[in-house]
This record gives structure tokens, C-alpha cells and sequence, in this order.
């Protein structure tokens, strides 16, 4: 009997559409199967570590591509794939999904989320029988967060502003692909509102907050987050400045080029995770459950971000 009633109203909710129109981001549910499949493929060992211009990398670029497919999320340029050169001269990609948004002014606009599926590939001069740099949590698990956020904005469509959605590669030798990728977009005049890159969200903090955002007191995104959390979610990591970390990911491209609010949302804090730049950054030393929750908890935040009015979210320096 439940099953028929739940059969006849989602045949009613396509008819209308209002599963759309009224679900509300807190009632969304992440789906754990979902999350473990992504993550689990992209730190797989048949992927050898993801280095740039690997075939293994161009593989799991085809992974992701395949999710912008399944949620109607459009390429922004040409194909999903905006090539660029390593310092190897070999080619790559980063992979490019388009989400216009659906009011007629704030649409013009773009928040850019963003994740690097790359990471650093084989150990030669491995001696111990484990050589690959799985990067799981370094950034499988960021990746795997902007792929829910492909899930969720891809179904709903219930963005106001639009939503570039960025898997980079390159960005372990130097935030290559995200540099490549802003400057080229800053040539197009592209309407930056602001960038959120998803870094090592796979272990959770044993802090009073959930994650912490780097470049703090570079704009008011941090409070803002918390803002459309209702709740204090997100703070500042005291070790930031010694590690300069608002300058290790692909939002430092962003900031440099356009001077937005451009910053990234990080649960390792050097205490909470032995492995980075490990072999042992592996699937199975994830916490799938905690990992979960935080992409759970961020829907309603990056959900806040892509409908707040204008000039909600602004450059403080
Ligand atoms: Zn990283």
C-alpha cells in the first residue's frame, strides 16, 4: 500500500514538477551508496594514483563526466574536457560542468565549486609492496563532495545563480589546471561571484567545528556559510598562516585572478590524519559516515550561496 501511494505521488510530482519547486535543501537526503561508489572508484589502485596526463587520470575524468551526464548538467566549453599542458608537455584535463541558474538577473553571476581529481600517482622508489599514492582523502573525498553537489543542484535545478562545477587536474604540481582554467575564463569576462574548493574532507575534525575555511579574513564567506547553516559550522584552523594554506589549492588561482571571495572548505588539520602525501591515503582509512554528514551539511550552505540576494558574499581584502 505504501509503495503504491509513493508510485502515485511521484507520477503527480512530475507531472507538476512541484518536488522541485517546493523541496527545500534541508529535506535532501545524501545518498552513503553514492558517496562510497565515487570515492571508492577514484582511489582505486586501478586508477595508479591519478598523476596528470596519465590515461588512469583521463579514466576517472570519464567517471566524472559520466555524472554531469546523469544530471543534466551541461559542458561549459565544447566538451567537458578543457585540455591543458603539464610541465611533462603532456596533455590534460579538467573536467567542466554548466548549471545556469534560474533567476533572469542573478544567473549572469557563477559560483564556482571545485575539487582536483588529480594526485601524484606511483611511488618508483617504493620499497614496501603498497606504491600507490591513492590520495583518497587528498582529493577523492573533495571530488566525491562536488560530485554529490552535481547530484543534488543537477536534479533539483533550483539554483538561482549559475554553478560551474570544476574537477582540476594539475593541481598537485602547482594548481596547474586552475590556473589555466581562471585565466582563461578571466579573458572571457566571466562573472565570478564566488569559489568554493572542497580539500581532504574525508576524516573528520575533532573540533567544535565541522570544517574550517581557509583565507578567513580575506571575505565574509565563512560567516555566511554559518549563516545559511543556521548553525556554527565552519571557523578558521590556527595553524593556517604557518602552512600558508589559503595559497595550496585551486581557490588561490581564482583569488589571484579575480579578486573574489575565492576559498576552500578543509576537515584535515594535520591532527586528525596521519597520511597526506601517503601511500596509506586509502579508501578504507576514510570515515564514509562522517564524510557523509559533511556533505550532507554543506547542501544548505552551497544551497545559501548559489540563492542569497546580491552582494550577499564580498571581498574583505
Ligand atoms: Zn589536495
Amino acid at each position: 500500500m505504501k509503495k503504491i501511494f509513493f508510485i502515485a505521488l511521484s507520477i503527480g510530482c512530475i507531472a507538476t514538477s512541484c518536488a522541485q519547486k517546493k523541496a527545500k535543501a534541508t529535506d535532501y537526503k545524501v545518498d552513503q551508496k553514492s558517496v562510497e561508489a565515487t570515492l571508492k572508484f577514484l582511489s582505486s589502485d586501478e586508477l595508479k594514483g591519478r598523476m596528470s596526463g596519465t590515461k588512469e587520470l583521463e579514466t576517472a575524468g570519464n567517471y566524472l563526466e559520466d555524472i554531469f551526464k546523469k544530471n543534466g548538467v551541461k559542458p561549459y566549453f565544447a566538451t567537458y574536457k578543457d585540455t591543458l599542458t603539464n610541465y611533462d608537455k603532456a596533455t590534460t584535463y579538467n573536467v567542466i560542468g554548466y548549471l545556469e541558474g534560474a533567476d533572469p538577473v542573478l544567473k549572469k553571476e557563477f559560483v564556482v565549486l571545485g575539487a582536483h581529481y588529480d594526485h601524484i600517482g606511483i611511488d618508483k622508489a617504493a620499497t614496501t609492496l603498497d606504491s600507490i599514492y591513492n590520495g583518497a582523502n587528498d582529493d577523492a573525498s573533495g571530488t566525491t563532495a562536488v560530485a554529490e553537489m552535481v547530484n543534488y543542484f543537477g536534479k533539483m535545478k533550483n539554483n538561482k545563480r549559475s554553478i560551474l562545477f570544476c574537477f582540476f587536474s594539475g593541481e598537485e604540481e602547482g594548481l596547474l589546471g586552475s590556473r589555466s582554467l581562471a585565466a582563461k575564463l578571466k579573458k572571457q569576462d566571466f562573472n565570478l561571484y564566488a569559489m568554493l574548493e572542497f580539500e581532504m574532507v574525508g576524516v573528520p575534525m575533532k573540533r567544535d567545528i565541522l570544517a574550517y575555511v581557509t583565507g578567513w579574513a580575506t571575505s565574509n564567506m565563512g560567516d555566511k556559510m554559518n549563516e545559511y547553516a543556521g548553525k556554527k559550522l565552519v571557523g578558521y584552523l590556527d595553524v593556517e598562516m604557518k602552512y600558508q594554506l589559503f595559497r595550496r589549492s585551486d581557490n588561490y588561482s581564482f583569488y589571484n585572478e579575480f579578486h573574489k571571495p575565492s576559498q576552500t572548505v578543509c576537515t584535515f588539520d594535520f591532527e586528525n590524519f596521519d597520511y597526506y602525501h601517503h601511500v596509506d591515503d586509502e579508501y578504507e582509512n576514510m570515515d564514509l559516515v562522517a564524510m557523509t554528514n559533511f556533505i550532507q551539511q554543506m547542501v544548505p550552505v552551497i544551497s545559501g550561496m548559489v540563492n542569497a540576494p546580491k552582494g550577499d558574499i564580498v571581498i574583505k581584502k
